[in-house]
């Protein structure tokens, strides 16, 4: 989820090399080696795979975690058009809590938007609530700030949502619609959503090309379309300065079906 220029821009070269900061750098260098060989090994496209902030990731702005990539190369992978990752959310998880930081919420329109992106979520009837903060969760999910106006996060991985969704603080001057769009976005891939125009960005982005199938799986959920289109999904890439946030029918339906 990217306006424009990429996220990973973020301090250190996308580049394949380990770039953690020093104390830490020696350990988490490895485990990114390892996770790399995971996900080639896997089948992704070495070029869709980067390195920032000492996180390795795909598809722009997925962060890969050495877990979520060793359970890759277990899953079987399938290359259909679209969607969802091999791991998903599992039915042990039925209320995630969001719990925002302090920074995160000294944004007035991110903060909005996190309480518009869990009602999304929750006004589908789905299995799995968010709620925000708070007790009593099965998962939780932190939100934090980050550069820029795009977002990160990752994929499930041990039948779990990725622990992390970061936002860029760029989005502040933004719509409130467009925050409640990239909130809604980042916690999609942190239960399993891939990009729904993940085979070629240049749908959404006006430029790029695909992220590739297999690294994380790329699982067409049934009853979505096969081909991506502007404003098609809250899913796409990238996103425009005229998202409403809401869902579309095919978001619906792919979330109806997986939870
Ligand atoms: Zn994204």
């Amino acid at each position: 989820m990217f306006k424009g220029a990429a996220v990973l821009a973020v301090s250190c070269g996308a580049v394949l090399a380990g770039c953690g900061t020093d104390g830490q750098a020696e350990s988490k260098d490895a485990e990114n080696e390892q996770i790399i060989s995971n996900l080639v090994e896997a089948g992704f496209p070495e070029n869709d795979i980067m390195v920032a902030d000492g996180n390795v990731y795909v598809g722009l702005d997925a962060h890969v975690t050495l877990e979520a990539s060793q359970e890759m190369l277990q899953s079987p992978v399938e290359t259909q058009e679209q969607y969802r990752t091999t791991n998903t959310v599992g039915t042990s998880v039925t209320r995630i809590c969001v719990n925002p930081t302090s920074s995160f919420n000294s944004y007035s329109r991110l903060s909005a938007g996190l309480d518009a992106a869990i009602a999304n979520y929750n006004s589908l009837g789905l299995r799995i609530t968010f709620q925000r903060g708070g007790s009593g969760c099965t998962a939780n999910i932190t939100a934090t700030t980050m550069s820029g106006a795009g977002g990160s996060a990752g994929f499930p991985s041990g039948g779990r949502p990725y622990g992390t969704i970061n936002i860029g603080t760029g989005l502040q001057s933004y719509s409130a619609d467009v925050n409640e769009h990239v909130i809604t976005h980042e916690l999609g891939h942190a239960i399993g959503f891939r990009h729904s125009d993940y085979y070629n960005r240049n749908i959404s982005c006006g430029s790029g090309g695909s992220e590739g199938t297999a690294g994380v799986g790329a699982i067409l959920i049934p009853g979505t379309p096969s081909t991506a289109t502007v404003g098609g999904s809250i899913m796409n890439s990238c996103f425009r300065s005229s998202e409403t946030g809401e869902w579309t029918s095919s978001d619906r339906t792919a979330l109806n079906y997986l939870y």
